[in-house]
């Protein structure tokens, strides 16, 4: 099987768990009568038929050990310098581990994300499973790096967008979730 992975646009998951995904373009699907579908679209508060960006964003973690390499904060500096993040979004960058935040401070990363707005974190799991504080307020939307989505994963109430860093980043700065290639 030969995949073009060229053509595919960045995926968001729309829903409570990983599976449930769409290109960032495309319409949110409908999922018909199916109980869980219709639970899922009820907490996350989201519409079939609208694409994805029409989703204001309150919180933006980058992190996790799925997301947190030296590569991810890298792509994510790359978006943020010389942009903001926007009015009442709050940003975390949280390193995958204390030798990637030893990394990206040598590459002065965490200078440009400082600058953008955003917080640059101690390494850990932080806001993947609101740990240690780092929790999404209940009802809040958050686009996140990390890979989970479940119901309150990142806090009570917390509804939960997985996405790349590059769409992160660019979400952040747009203040609703965002097409990372606007910002080429
Ligand atoms: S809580 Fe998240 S970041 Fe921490 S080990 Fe589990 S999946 Fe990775």
């Amino acid at each position: 099987m030969t995949i073009a992975a060229d053509a595919l646009q960045p995926m968001v998951t729309f829903g409570t768990n990983p599976g449930m995904v769409v290109g960032i373009s495309d319409p949110v699907p409908d999922g018909g009568d199916d109980p869980s579908f219709r639970k899922a679209l009820s907490y996350m508060q989201i519409e079939s038929g609208k694409p994805m960006t029409e989703n204001p964003v309150d919180v933006v973690f980058v992190g996790s050990c799925t997301n947190g390499r030296l590569s991810d904060i890298e792509e994510v500096a790359r978006i943020l310098k010389g942009q903001k993040v926007a009015d009442g979004v709050r940003m975390l960058v949280v390193p995958g581990s204390q030798q990637v935040k030893n990394q990206a401070e040598a590459k002065g990363l965490d200078r440009i994300i400082v600058a953008a707005g955003a917080e640059w974190r101690e390494a850990g799991c932080s806001m993947c499973i609101g740990m240690n504080g780092d929790t999404v307020p209940q009802g809040k939307l958050s686009v996140s790096t990390s890979n989970r989505n479940f119901e309150g994963r990142q806090g009570t109430g917390a509804r939960t967008v997985l996405a790349s860093p590059a769409t992160a980043a660019a979400s952040a700065i747009r203040g609703r979730v965002a097409d990372p290639r606007t910002f080429a």
